[in-house]
């Protein structure tokens, strides 16, 4: 079955994808995240993304970074901690955009590597994929994903970023992976 895959970085991508090709899935990945900061840390992590569908010899669709439009729905919630609601926007303008990329290439379900992350809440990113048609709610935290994902980006040589990705977290620096 095709499934459209919001891939936030490699690592996570790495177990996350690994799990869906051994449950049957046809993975089509998607790199859409203009949340990274700076764009110097957005080409790096979109480098290891290409080199994660290499690997598995898969289709990979990128967006460009536009973090202009991502500040408009998120800038205002600057001072929220991590994994408040500044992170449901940004989820939200993430899953808004691979929801439109589904519809636009008919695939009928999409998903996103987000919820491997133990620093995110999979609540948190369900309840933001629910509103939009397709989604399928899949926690790529069970079965030991996140760990599966630090030794295979370990041993495919994946950049692994100390930080989620916006500039407010950057001075957190809470998540090893975002
Ligand atoms: S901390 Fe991560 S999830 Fe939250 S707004 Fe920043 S990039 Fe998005």
């Amino acid at each position: 079955m095709p499934m459209l895959v919001h891939i936030c970085c490699a690592p996570c991508g790495s177990a996350s994808v690994l799990r869906l090709l051994k449950a049957g899935y046809a993975p089509y990945l998607y790199y859409a995240n203009s949340n990274i900061y700076p764009r110097k840390e957005f080409n790096k992590r979109q480098a290891y993304v290409r080199k994660l569908a290499e690997y598995f010899q898969l289709p990979l669709i990128e967006e460009p970074w536009d973090h202009d439009s991502w500040l408009e729905v998120t800038a205002h919630l600057a001072d929220e901690p991590e994994g408040g609601r500044r992170c449901t926007a940004c989820f939200t303008f993430n899953l808004a955009m691979t929801s439109r990329k589904a519809r636009e290439l008919e695939i009928p379900n999409f998903t996103t590597t987000l919820t491997i992350s133990p620093y995110k809440s999979s609540k948190q990113i369900f309840a933001v994929g629910s509103e939009f048609d397709g989604f399928s709610s899949i926690d790529f935290k069970k079965q030991e994903g996140y760990a599966k994902s630090i030794a295979l980006s370990r041993e495919l040589g994946f950049y692994r970023q100390q930080y989620c990705g916006c500039e407010f977290s950057l001075g957190q620096k809470k998540s090893a992976s975002s």
